[in-house]
């Protein structure tokens, strides 16, 4: 009786230790993620954030690069990537 208690009590350790080590190799999974501060005020700031991050995009009149529209160089009314892209002739 004595040796049957003994191998059950070793199996459950074993178990139990398998079953903590592949709890601990990855990390927990939250259940539900808290929802961000905007979305709490009906999600029109965050959608505001959204838009002010989104940049226009320019077209070089000389090499035909796409750039931000704040790094624009502005030159004989057509827009250019950099200063001297501006003084170049236009091809
Ligand atoms: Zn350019």
């Amino acid at each position: 009786m004595t040796r049957i208690l003994f191998w059950l009590g070793l199996v459950f350790l074993v178990m139990f230790a398998i079953r903590t080590k592949l709890q601990g190799g990855r990390p927990p999974q939250p259940r539900r993620q808290a929802p961000p501060p905007d979305a709490e005020r009906g999600g029109a700031a965050r959608g505001r954030r959204a838009a002010a991050e989104i940049e226009t995009m320019l077209c070089c009149a000389h090499c035909g690069i796409y750039y931000p529209a704040s790094e624009t160089v502005q030159a004989k009314g057509l827009d250019y990537c950099s200063a001297a892209h501006a003084r170049l002739p236009a091809p």
